[in-house]
């Protein structure tokens, strides 16, 4: 079963795993959340979702990238670590 995906177009494949299924789906070619609800190997709705998830993600990736924040937020944590 193939679902188009609503930002970018791409087909995405689903296997037989998808043919009763009610939930998020990502798009393997823009990351896109899809929400898809099918029945019997048909496809009943498809809708993307805001990425509530990528964004917060975004939000612990950019404090690992920046480590000034994490030094703002927990002073002491940040410091060489201790090995032995
Ligand atoms: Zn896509």
């Amino acid at each position: 079963m193939r679902i188009n995906c609503l930002a970018c177009g791409h087909k995405v494949d689903l296997d037989d795993a998808y043919d009763d299924y009610e939930g998020p789906v990502k798009c393997f070619a823009c990351r896109a959340i899809l929400e898809i609800r099918t029945e019997q190997g048909s496809i009943k709705a498809v809708k993307q979702v805001n990425s509530i998830q990528h964004r917060s993600a975004e939000e612990v990736f950019e404090r690992v990238l920046n480590p000034m924040n994490a030094t703002a937020q927990g002073a002491g944590t940040a410091g060489p670590r201790r090995i032995g």
